[in-house]
Formats: structure tokens, sequence, C-alpha cells
């Protein structure tokens, strides 16, 4: 049962091709699975994220969106009208940083601004 829900969620990501929220997820895998509920995704979309099944992305003062692992870095746009995150398809590489001392790095991620081609 449970992984018949998850590979709703997994569809609806691909679908999708940018990161989406809880909401968002619920919302299309209902069109898929009507039954869908709002604890079932999030005990996935948790589940998911650490088996590293999901990616978590989160901007200061949003909900934190969720995107399939792609084998690629690739940066991000928030449009700051709509607020939709969008996956930019450009492979890039981060910058390599040196951390002060204590610090151990998980992850990085680059962010671009503006206004999407919707609005
Ligand atoms: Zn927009």
């Amino acid at each position: 049962m449970l992984t018949k829900q998850r590979q709703v969620i997994e569809r609806v990501l691909k679908r999708a091709s940018r990161p989406l929220t809880r909401k968002e997820i619920l919302k299309f895998g209902r069109e898929e699975l009507p039954k869908l509920g709002s604890a079932t995704v999030d005990r996935s979309v948790n589940t998911m994220t650490k088996n590293f099944q999901l990616v978590g992305v989160s901007f200061p003062g949003q909900p934190t969106r969720y995107e399939l692992p792609s084998g690629q870095e690739h940066p991000h746009f928030i449009c700051h009208t709509c607020n939709q995150v969008y996956d930019l398809d450009i492979p890039m590489q981060l910058p390599r940083v040196k951390l002060p001392k204590g610090f151990y790095m998980t992850g990085g991620e680059v962010v671009y601004s503006g206004v999407c081609p919707k609005c």
C-alpha cells in the first residue's frame, strides 16, 4: 500500500519536473489516487527524504519543496511574483569552499531569482 503511494509521489514529481510542496504533491497525487491522504503524503515524504529518494529544497519564508534526486547539480529559480520554484536544466558545479573549523557540509544550493515566463 505504502509502496503504491510512494510510486504516485515519484510519478507526480517526475511529471512536474520542478520541486513541489507537500500541498502540491497531495493535490497532483489525488488526481491519480483520489484517496491519498495528507498524513500519508507527510509520512511518505519523510521516509523518502530519509532514504535519499527525495531531496528537500528550502528557501527562506517558503514551505520546503521536494524533488527527485538528480545525478546532476542544477540551479533553482524562484519567481518573486508567483513564488514558483523551477529547476533550471543547466549543469553546473558548486564552487568549492573551505569551511571554518567544526563545520561539516552535506549539501549546497544555487538559487537564482526574478520573474518567470508565466508572470
Ligand atoms: Zn511567476
